[in-house]
């Protein structure tokens, strides 16, 4: 099948090089003329585990190619994935520009019968506006299908290939057939629906997700107050098979190029409906507390943080991406700089992303080198590289041994021991 993917980002990249390696023909189409120049030298402008392999692998076999030429990408492909971003707006909604750019565009180039596919996480009614946009330009029927994506940064081009659920919504059966027949050799649940509810699966997936984020953090900040250790909590209550152990580490908040702004959009859609939905605000307002209670604690433990070395572990929103949206980072790095901390970060991918948005800190490569002389050191990202550190080195090069870990990732009993003062979150 000839396939193009209009926006080559985190989703575009991906989908098109997975679903080039199931055997299509696939052209991506960026409007960024560098991103795109630098995919035909085979450079991968994001970091994700196994994705410059599967692409330099398919470009090789001839089923993956990077153009800027929508309108020629258009009329190639029978089936056009809509994989452009859809940010924030300024009241919370999310901005369709991009992809209503790409329906124009779509419409003005189809020159037979067509299916476009939004990947985009879009509003509820956007596939049938998506439709009536191209349809207003297009001679030929172009049927529009919701095809959300719930791929997991990090973990992308696995989560693609091996996802719990693929859901398909669409109002034409050849166009529903013509996608379950792409995702068919994936082997996984297909679940068919309208546009609508597929539209709505994917905004209340991540925030029902975000949900379980903050409602294990608000119980971390009671465990703390009562005596309790969120860890043992949450895995006394994941053992409950209705509850489930995933998403219920409690730390210093969720951050990413989707939770966040997915939140606000479904606020959004049910505020439109005059509908609040109070849950998902409450999940919001919990999770910026969140992310600054490795500040509060740094807070307790020193009259000022004017002066002190605060090392940051991890700048990335998670661990294995690059990608810096919405991170904990910033909301920590901001709010210790301004207290006049010096902070010195160490990330293994995210630096570079990191200096367009941090200002006022320092980066290292090595957490030996930076804990030279630190007043504290901060764990924000759980990196492998951070979970098997050597503390009795760092012990020795610290001033004053004291540890927030934000991710509940480390032993808190040898940490002791070896003299640190440990602050998890909850326990
Ligand atoms: P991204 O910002 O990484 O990539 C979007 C790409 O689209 C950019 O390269 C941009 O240059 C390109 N673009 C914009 N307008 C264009 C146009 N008119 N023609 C061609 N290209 C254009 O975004 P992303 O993270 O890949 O997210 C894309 C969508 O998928 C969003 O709706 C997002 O919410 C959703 N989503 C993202 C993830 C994730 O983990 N990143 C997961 C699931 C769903």
């Amino acid at each position: 099948m000839k396939i193009a993917v209009v926006g080559t980002g985190y989703v575009g990249l991906v989908a098109g090089a997975c679903l080039a390696d199931l055997g299509n023909e696939v052209i991506c189409v960026d409007v960024d003329e560098k991103k795109i120049a630098a995919l035909r030298q085979g450079k991968i402008p994001i970091y994700e585990p196994g994705l410059e392999e599967l692409v330099a692998k398919n470009v090789r076999e001839k089923r993956i190619f990077f153009t800027v030429d929508s309108a020629k990408a258009i009329r190639e492909s029978r089936i056009i994935f809509i994989a452009v971003g859809t940010p924030q707006g300024s009241d919370g909604s999310a901005d369709l520009k991009y992809v209503f750019q790409v329906a124009e565009t779509i419409g003005r180039n189809a020159n037979e019968p067509k299916i476009v596919v939004d990947k985009s996480t879009v509003p509820v009614g956007t596939a049938r506006k998506v439709r009536e946009l191209i349809m207003k330009h297009s001679k030929h029927n172009v049927e529009v299908v919701s095809n959300p994506e719930f791929l997991r940064e990090g973990s992308a081009v696995r989560d693609f290939m091996e996802p719990d659920r693929v859901v398909i919504g669409a109002t034409s059966e050849e166009a529903e057939k013509a996608i379950y027949d792409l995702y068919r050799p994936l082997e996984c649940g297909i679940l068919v629906t309208t546009p609508e509810s597929a539209e709505l699966i994917k905004y209340a997936s991540n925030a029902f997700l975000a949900t379980k984020i903050s409602f294990i953090n608000e119980i971390a900040n009671l465990s703390e107050l009562v005596g309790a250790d969120i860890n043992e909590v949450a895995k006394g209550m994941g053992l409950d098979a209705r509850i489930g152990k995933h998403f219920l580490n409690a730390g210093c908040g969720y951050g990413g190029s989707c939770f966040p702004k997915d939140v606000q959009a479904i606020q959004k859609i049910a505020k439109d409906k005059n509908y609040p939905l109070e849950i998902v605000e409450a999940t919001e307002k919990v999770n910026a507390r969140q992310k600054l209670v490795p500040v509060q604690k740094l807070n307790k433990e020193f009259s000022s943080l004017k002066g002190k070395k605060i090392v940051l572990l991890g700048l990335a929103f998670k661990p294995n991406t690059d990608d810096m949206r919405e991170a904990s980072s910033i909301e920590i790095a901001n709010a210790l700089v301004k207290q006049g901390a010096t902070v010195v970060a160490v990330d293994p991918i995210a630096r570079e992303n990191a200096k367009k948005i941090l200002k006022g800190i320092a980066y290292s490569d090595s957490v030996y080198e930076a804990a030279k002389g630190a007043d504290a050191i901060v764990l924000v990202t759980e990196w492998n590289e951070f979970l098997e550190l050597d503390f009795e080195k760092i012990a020795k090069e610290m001033k004053s041994k004291i540890i927030v870990d934000g991710r509940n990732v480390y032993d808190r009993e040898k940490l002791i021991s070896l003299g640190f003062k440990y602050n998890g979150v909850g326990r």
